[in-house]
């Protein structure tokens, strides 16, 4: 018989290949390139965008490695190949086009020779955390297409508001993160729109009415919010506090079969999203600030402790949709949308819970009230509480495992 000595690296072997097939079939697929953009010549932006200012840049020259870049760049922030053939990028350095068309500026950042980690997040007596409740809510609802009511002949029914459920959410969440030691504030208090323009000055620019609405709540409230919280709050973190809700066809069944979960980081940008100088810039500065990595930690234990603590399932984009998996695991992803990618700060998107399942329907029809109520047999607090209770347990967890987590330098 063998001895233990010679069959031990032979089963380890085993054991790592298994592991290694399995984490390739249980990893999300990632998505297929997408096409080329057609280039613009000259200047090009995002909807109501501004031309950056490309000195910005410069403060990341020689800060990051080329095979930190390399690897950010492909696994979290663009969708494949999506970058050419603006930025191009060597082991001595990127250089990225202000704009498309012959003789564009560019400018260039050399990489370090040594790879260095993300600067952890600062510890939770020293950090400000910045809470969006998403969309707006109230009287703006409907035209913000945030408002369900399935049984709309009933009136004794409450519509379902993701911006008033949102914003329920933030206020718990600030009084109990405040108690941890943090400092909050909210990107919104009331249903109000934070920008002041409406849609009617958008009409000139955007003659369709339906379009000049989906610019007022879609765009110029996002870059008014942004506005809030570079110039104004500048957190060291943000939280996007949203409710999740599925597409349905028959107007007659709208429930959705998965109550599911899944949290968002800044990334995945597409070739027609980078074609945009402002989009470019974004990016980048998300890469060389490093805000997906150091968020990331944090956003892996959140995701275990809402996985854990309710009966929520992960949630699985395809991969045909613009997204890239950051986790082997955990259902948290990349995804360029115009908050995570407008906040300078490392920012989670959170999207627990689908309005349209019926337990969540029915959850929402009780209202917010204190302490415990039996939901299908089982004790639990009012919907926004239990949401607001579960991201501060993650946080706190996270807190209590990395002790460590210090101020930035
Ligand atoms: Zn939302």
């Amino acid at each position: 018989m063998r001895k233990l000595s010679q069959i031990l690296p032979l089963f380890i072997t085993i054991l790592l290949v298994a592991g290694g097939i399995w984490l390739a079939l249980t990893r999300p697929p990632r998505p297929e390139p997408t096409p080329p953009a057609p280039l613009p010549v000259g200047p090009a932006l995002a909807t109501l965008g501004t031309s950056p200012d490309w000195s910005r840049l410069q403060k990341f020259d020689g800060t990051l490695s080329a095979a930190s870049f390399g690897r950010d760049l492909r696994e979290i922030y663009a969708l494949p190949e999506a970058w050419q053939p603006a930025i191009t990028f060597d082991p001595g350095g990127v250089t990225v086009k202000h704009h498309h068309g012959e003789n564009a500026p560019t400018t260039h950042l050399s990489f370090a020779a040594q790879d260095s980690p993300a600067a952890p997040l600062p510890p939770l007596s020293e950090i400000h955390i910045a809470l969006d409740p998403g969309h707006i809510g109230g009287e703006f609802a409907i035209l913000e297409q945030r408002n369900f009511q399935p049984f709309s002949e009933d009136a004794s029914q409450i519509p379902v508001r993701e911006g008033d459920l949102a914003l329920a959410t933030a206020r718990h969440l600030k009084k109990l993160l405040e108690e941890m030691g943090a400092t909050v504030t909210l990107v919104r208090e009331t249903s109000e729109p934070v920008t002041d323009q409406r849609p009617q000055d958008f009409l000139p620019a955007f003659p369709d009415r339906l379009l000049a609405e989906k610019i007022f709540y879609r765009t110029a409230e996002i870059r008014a919010r942004a506005e809030l919280v570079n110039e104004v709050i500048q957190p060291d973190l943000v939280f996007c506090l949203h409710y999740n809700a599925d597409a349905w066809n028959d107007p007659a069944d709208p429930w959705a079969p998965r109550n599911h979960f899944h949290l968002l980081l800044n990334g995945a940008y597409m070739a027609g999203e980078l074609v945009h100088d402002d989009e470019r810039f974004e990016m980048l500065r998300h890469l060389f600030s490093r805000t997906a990595r150091r968020a990331l930690p944090l956003a892996q234990k959140i995701s275990d402790v809402f996985l854990r603590e309710l009966d929520l399932v992960p949630y699985n984009y395809s991969p045909a949709a613009p997204a890239l998996p950051v986790d082997p695991v955990r259902p948290i992803y990349a995804r360029n949308l115009l908050a995570n990618r407008l906040y300078e700060a490392p920012t989670i998107f959170l999207e627990p819970y689908v309005m349209n399942h019926r337990e969540v329907y029915h959850r929402v029809q009780l209202g917010d009230y204190e302490g415990f109520r039996e939901i299908n047999g089982t004790p639990r607090r009012s919907l926004v509480r239990e949401y607001a209770y579960t991201l501060a347990q993650g946080i706190a967890e996270f807190y209590r495992e990395n002790p460590r987590t210090s101020p930035l330098p």
